[in-house]
């Protein structure tokens, strides 16, 4: 019931969601054939999300074997890693948005209380919302990026600043990620890179599984390359340091050549994995696809370059 108390009173009263996606200001494109800005504007998501999260919803479906996108919405992601001995989920996205992921998991034929480790990307409220409604239900270690700790108790880092106006409650991390130290939960070694900018914390990730015919998928995810935390007004509102945006542009051309099979979008609408579900077969995989990740990181470079006016 604890979990219950965190849900807004419209969520309750659509627990089940209705089998509807809402695609305003997205285009039903394949991602290959679209420029990814048109994926990447968020449109009024942030605010459906938090008011009527049940609109954008998405059941669940799996990116590679043992990965499974279970966001829940078209706008947010969150994905469930069956590890062989307790399960992952990196990200919670917003509180509002919890009931979606829990619908998720369950469907999936997990039951969330087996969740032992929740990756958080970075700590703004669209990824780190329901991590105390979660806590609070599987008692799962926490995993943040320390640079990020500062963001946890302060309202304005979390979301103000960004506009969101989602309700938050602040939790205690219980592990900090260290670069050179992969996580090794189950049959999966989780490598952590500190690809700070979006916020100084934020986080990506990289690991293998492997397929039924004994093939090597090699997973990732980059933690955050949203570019609305470099303006300078910005910096003077928060305090932080303006030479994040350096960094960012540094973490991103260390990745551009980095190989990954799976790309694991931290914001399904940056490249629309909930568009190919219908496409998903037993010998098919749609995501298995180098050339998403690159897309996307050359995307994320050439978005930023042109915002500084380095273009
Ligand atoms: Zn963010």
């Amino acid at each position: 019931m604890l979990l219950l108390s965190f849900l807004p009173s419209a969520a309750l009263s659509q627990r089940t969601p209705p089998n509807t996606i809402i695609t305003k200001g997205y285009s039903k494109m394949p991602f290959k054939y679209l420029p990814v800005q048109e994926l990447c504007a968020g449109g009024d998501a942030m605010e459906v999300s938090r008011v009527e999260p049940w609109k954008l919803y998405v059941p669940a479906f799996r990116m590679a074997p043992g990965v499974y996108n279970v966001g829940g919405n078209t706008w947010m992601a969150s994905y469930l890693i069956d590890t062989g001995a307790g399960l992952v989920l990196i990200d919670t996205e917003i509180q509002e948005c919890v009931y979606l992921i829990l619908e998720n998991i369950r469907s999936l034929g997990y039951d969330p209380k087996d969740i032992t480790d929740i990756f958080v990307t970075h700590a703004h409220i669209d990824h780190i919302g329901g991590v105390a409604a979660l806590k609070a239900l599987t008692g799962a270690r926490i995993w943040l990026g320390k640079r990020d700790l500062h963001f946890i108790n302060n309202t304005n880092l979390v979301g103000a600043a960004l506009g969101y106006k989602c309700n938050y409650v602040p939790f205690e991390p219980d592990c900090f990620y260290d670069d050179n130290k992969p996580v090794k939960i189950g049959n999966i070694i989780f490598e952590t890179i500190n690809t700070a900018g979006h916020t100084p914390g934020t986080t990506s990730f990289f690991f293998d599984v492997t397929d039924k015919n004994g093939r090597k998928l090699r997973c990732g995810l980059h933690g955050g390359i949203g570019i609305n935390t470099f303006s300078d007004e910005y910096f003077e509102k928060t305090g932080e340091d303006p030479a994040l945006r350096t960094e960012f542009a540094e973490g991103l051309k260390k990745l551009i050549d980095t190989h990954v099979d799976v790309c694991l979008p931290s914001h399904n609408n940056q490249t629309g994995p909930h568009l190919f579900v219908d496409q998903i077969t037993e010998d098919f995989n749609p995501y298995d696809d180098p050339s998403i990740w690159k897309a996307l990181m050359e995307f994320s470079l050439d978005r930023f370059e042109n915002a500084m006016g380095k273009k």
